[in-house]
């Protein structure tokens, strides 16, 4: 598997994601900000969580597995199920690039949904 490929995508969809975040908390806001460089760095990490808090629950959920995915890529776990261990299936990564689970599992959590599960 070319992992360089699937870590440019998931770091374009991660940007994708907070540039759009970023988009909407600046629609929210309306005011220009006119904060000193030095108070605006002091900021800048409860910025971030701002930001963040101005995209939708599903957007927020996909940022959060696209960074999952970027860390399991790292530590060389990115193909192995979070949940049985086995192979995820080549085309389901294809098809959805930050998921941590084969089919049979995502299946069962989709089913077992609603019921609070996870992982
Ligand atoms: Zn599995």
């Amino acid at each position: 598997m070319d992992t360089d490929a699937v870590r440019q995508r998931l770091l374009r969809r991660r940007d994708e994601l907070r540039q759009r975040a970023t988009e909407t908390n600046a629609d929210l806001r309306h005011e220009a900000d006119p904060l000193s460089a030095d108070f605006a760095e002091q900021v800048t990490q409860r910025e971030n969580d701002d930001v963040l808090g101005a995209l939708s629950e599903s957007a927020q959920a996909e940022l959060q597995q696209v960074d999952g995915a970027l860390r399991r890529l790292a530590a060389g776990r990115y193909t192995y199920c979070a949940v049985c261990g086995e192979q995820i299936e080549p085309e389901r990564l294809a098809a959805v690039p930050y998921t941590d689970r084969c089919r049979i599992c995502a299946e069962a959590a989709a089913s077992a949904a609603g019921r609070g599960a996870r992982n």
